[in-house]
């Protein structure tokens, strides 16, 4: 009935944004049906671990082949229209088979890595969805790493911060997500539970270049450090960057350097090449 509201106050909407609104309302449609007839594919970027030089995680990426959309442009009308409950559901039921099917093979992935959005964890039976799929494929509750965009950072409800919690109990392990573009209250850190910090991929663009970028850098891993949280750099596109990321201290890195996301069968040849040259 949200939709209907929505018609009754058409007429008093600005040429612009009766557009918008019927564009919203068309890509709510495409997506409910896309999700229906199976559209959506994830697909997985390795993160390496910076010592060992070796891929240890693998974050799912949602994408939408039949159409030339980026998730930041579909998700969050997604969000806006209440899709995100049943497309997360898939996302995270889609990730977690993909993981056992990798583990029923004999690839060991420390983590497997699942963007979620906070309505997800604001919905009710959430957690227990999570906990039911990860117990019925055998994955440990401490691989399943989940991916909350900083933003949230916003939203401290304390129905979120218990939400967090009771991840927290289940074993899961949380990342905050592009760390430094939100809000950053340090003393909102500070009452998380939080295993990761992903630093946003625009901070690593000038660490090379830019003492100043560099020094933000420095201040965040430092921090992050003093407070038994492992980094996450986001973005690595070059030799040099992943370099100095590892010579700062940086547990993870991911970026176009090793690869884009790949499909699930490129993901495994991926794999199955490091194992060969090992
Ligand atoms: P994110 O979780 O921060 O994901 C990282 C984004 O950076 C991805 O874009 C990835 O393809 C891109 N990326 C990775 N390495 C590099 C690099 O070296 N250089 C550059 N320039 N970009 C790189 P993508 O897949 O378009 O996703 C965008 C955002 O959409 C994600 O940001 C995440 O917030 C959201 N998203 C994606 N998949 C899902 C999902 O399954 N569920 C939810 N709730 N959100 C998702
Ligand atoms: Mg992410
Ligand atoms: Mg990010
Ligand atoms: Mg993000």
């Amino acid at each position: 009935h949200a939709r209907q509201t929505g018609r009754n106050t058409l007429d008093y909407f600005s040429e612009e944004s009766a557009r918008r609104a019927q564009e919203k309302w068309h890509l709510e449609r495409q997506m409910t049906e896309a999700l229906a007839a199976h559209d959506f594919q994830l697909h997985y970027q390795p993160i390496f671990d910076l010592d060992s030089n070796r891929c240890i995680a693998a974050e799912a990426l949602l994408r939408w082949p039949s159409t030339q959309l980026a998730p930041d442009q579909f998700i969050p009308v997604a969000e806006e229209t209440g899709l995100i409950h049943p497309m997360g559901n898939w996302i995270l039921s889609t990730a977690v088979r993909q993981w056992a099917q990798w583990h029923d093979e004999g690839r060991e992935l420390t983590y497997l890595s699942v963007n979620i959005s906070v309505l997800q964890l604001q919905q009710p039976g959430f957690i227990d969805q999570a906990i039911s799929l990860t117990k019925q494929y055998h994955l440990p509750p401490g691989r399943l790493v989940l991916e909350i965009t900083e933003s949230i950072l916003l939203q401290t409800s304390p129905n979120v911060l218990s939400q967090i919690n009771r991840l927290r109990q289940a074993g899961y392990r949380l990342a905050i997500d592009d760390f430094g573009t939100g809000f950053s209250s340090l003393n909102y850190l500070k009452q998380l539970p939080i295993d990761y910090l992903k630093v946003d991929r625009s901070f690593v663009e000038g660490i090379i270049e830019n003492n100043q970028d560099s020094a933000i850098y420095r201040a965040i891993v430092d921090m992050a450090m003093a407070m038994d949280i492992e980094i996450v750099a986001e973005g690595v596109e070059t030799p040099q960057q992943m370099l100095w990321l590892k010579q700062q201290g940086v547990t993870f890195a991911q970026g176009y350097f090793y690869t884009q996301a790949l499909p699930p069968e490129k993901f495994t040849l991926y794999l199955n090449a490091q194992s060969e040259a090992r």
